[in-house]
């Protein structure tokens, strides 16, 4: 040995930290030892960070830059502000975009 690496590969725990059992969670899963809690806060960091870029990924709203899973035939998110539908009619669209089968109920809007 000799050398002393991180302990973990987001360089926030000693070795001995990194070591714990159950990776610093106690035997219900509930707590999580102290040293730990600024391992959790960067993991999730990079989680948000990589869903971030998964969302880079998406096509963008011609209208309003928000990135979408998928966009409608007029290139716009689900948005239904004034701009949007503007937007769809002038292209002779429906101003809001039928809802997908089956996606009746979510949102409340009527
Ligand atoms: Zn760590
Ligand atoms: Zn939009």
């Amino acid at each position: 040995m000799g050398v002393v690496t991180n302990g973990c590969k987001l360089g926030c725990c000693t070795a001995e930290v990194a070591a714990l059992p159950r990776g610093g969670w106690d035997d219900a899963g509930s707590n999580i030892d102290g040293r730990r809690r600024e391992h959790l806060r960067r993991e999730w960091a990079a989680t948000s960070a990589r869903i971030d870029r998964m969302q880079g990924d998406y096509p963008k709203c011609k209208l309003c830059g928000q990135p979408a899973v998928r966009l409608d035939a007029a290139g716009l998110c689900s948005k239904v502000t004034d701009s949007h539908k503007t937007q769809r009619v002038r292209l002779g669209l429906p101003p809001v975009p039928a809802p997908a089968p089956g996606a009746r109920g979510r949102g409340g809007r009527r």
